[in-house]
């Protein structure tokens, strides 16, 4: 993992052994002596993570942190506050001001590398989901992006998989009124439950009578369902190395025992913040995906879904030698319909239209709107016979039910033509079936309409 980390102090000799520690491990490291400089580097370059000293004249790291924070150009860009002292009332007002992450001088090597790590992995994270927005389509992103301060307010469901009663019972005492913490002692178990629920964070003891709690680390970061969950680890004192490892598994953060309670709370609420951002974004995404490949008026897939869907279709078909048919609709005189009832009384029908086709059609078939009053609909597994006769069957169904449209006091009788092909062995594609399909089609129209004409070719 390589990053490009900002140190920020107004003591030359500090910025001097953060920078030889990162550069240790492979980090692309900047340096800035004073506020100004630091904000004129972070509006300017690609920064992954701003390691920040509070104590600095003129304006004080809280500052920094604050004016990053609300600028958007910055805003995403994790903040690390170096405090020198191991004050409480430092790091309450580092969250205030939105940092990240704290690190108490002198800055130990474990600590400095975990938290530098964590914020890079996620940053490059909510990076891969903005741009993925972006490059989709901005709908609801930008809101989304905006609304920077995601609420830690909604209760937050945590997972503390201990096995130690005396542990347990100050795990709880810490965050009571916090969250709501569910307690299990077995990590099979917690694996289990965690894949079950949705759960925002996990705390892990390291002192698991008989159990790796590594090893359930990497499995919850293998399973779908718990990859995303932040793994929070609850050392002991002496374990560095066990640390290191479980870093590289891709843990969270940790903290160590004796456990300080307001150590443990912002941590917890800086995960669980994240993640919420990061959920919000991730499903953003994926509604910013379907809404492009949907067709907004009547709900099917549509055209570029199509065209990305047929051909591996079409390759499954080849690969396991089934069948694969397919059906393009064009609705009669539609044209006419939109001169004589309205474009509204048209949008109705191809709404209704659209629904009717679902309905006839089996889950694994594919609907969708090629375009203005075509339909296509391709069905895996399926010979041309068959597919001749789901084609006949729609076509009698829409004829023999007229479309209500408006208020549904009026109804209009509708009728189709059907284009019917089939693939074939190589070298047919996809491309020419669908040619096939249409030159049926325009067969169907000119021997009267509303009928059905397969594919002779
Ligand atoms: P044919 O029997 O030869 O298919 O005649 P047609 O009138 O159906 O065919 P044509 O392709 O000439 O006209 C299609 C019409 O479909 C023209 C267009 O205004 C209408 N149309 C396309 N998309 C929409 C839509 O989203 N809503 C409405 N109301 N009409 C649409
Ligand atoms: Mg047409
Ligand atoms: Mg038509």
């Amino acid at each position: 993992m390589t990053a490009r980390i900002l140190v920020v102090d107004d003591v030359p000799a500090n910025v001097k052994l953060l920078e030889a520690r990162l550069l240790a491990e492979y980090f692309e490291v900047l340096t800035a002596t004073n506020g100004r400089d630091a904000l004129d580097i972070c509006e300017g370059g690609r920064i992954d993570v701003v390691l920040l000293d509070v104590m600095m004249p003129d304006m004080d790291g809280f500052e920094v942190c604050r004016r990053l924070k609300s600028d958007s150009a910055t805003a995403h860009i994790p903040v690390v506050m170096v405090t020198a002292l191991d004050q409480t009332v430092d790091r309450v007002r580092g969250l205030e001001v939105g940092a990240d992450d704290f690190l108490t001088k002198p800055v130990n090597d474990l600590q400095l590398m975990t938290r530098v790590k964590s914020l890079v992995r996620l940053k490059t994270l909510t990076d891969e989901l903005r741009m993925r927005a972006s490059t989709t389509r901005n709908i609801g992103i930008e809101e989304l992006l905006k609304k920077r301060d995601i609420s830690v307010d909604a209760p937050i469901r945590v997972l503390l998989i201990d096995d130690r009663p005396s542990s347990i019972e100050q795990i709880e005492k810490y965050l009571r009124g916090i969250c709501t913490l569910d307690v299990i002692p077995d990590p099979q178990t917690g694996l289990f439950e965690a894949a079950e629920h949705s759960y925002e964070c996990i705390l892990l003891s390291t002192a698991l009578g008989g159990h790796d709690p590594l090893r359930l680390c990497a499995q919850l970061r293998t399973l779908d369902r718990t990859r995303f969950i932040p793994i929070m680890l609850i050392a002991g004192p002496d374990e560095n190395q066990r640390l290191a490892r479980a870093l590289e598994l891709g843990i969270n953060d940790y903290v160590t025992r004796p456990v300080d309670r307001q150590e443990l709370i912002a941590r917890l609420r800086t995960q669980v913040k994240r993640k919420r951002y990061n959920d919000q974004l991730r499903s953003s995404v994926t509604q910013t995906i379907e809404m492009a490949v949907t067709d907004g008026l009547t709900g099917l897939h549509n055209r570029r879904y199509l065209d990305s869907h047929l051909a591996s279709l079409a390759g499954k078909a080849r690969m396991r030698q089934k069948p694969l048919s397919l059906l393009i609709t064009d609705i009669d005189r539609f044209k006419s319909i939109n001169d004589l009832h309205g474009h509204d009384a048209g949008d109705d029908i191809l709404r209704e239209f659209a629904m009717r086709l679902r309905q006839s059609v089996r889950g694994f078939d594919l609907a969708c709107r090629y375009g203005g009053e075509e339909f296509v609909i391709v069905m895996p597994d399926t010979e041309p016979a068959l597919a001749e006769k789901v084609a006949e069957r729609i076509r009698r169904e829409i004829e023999r039910n007229p479309f209500p449209v408006g208020n549904g006091d009026k109804r209009l009788d509708i009728t189709i033509s059907v284009g019917v092909a089939s693939l074939k062995g190589e070298p047919d594609t996809v491309e020419a079936m669908m040619k096939r399909a249409d030159i049926a089609l325009y067969e169907a129209k000119n021997a009267g309409r509303n009928r059905v004409v397969a594919s002779a070719a």
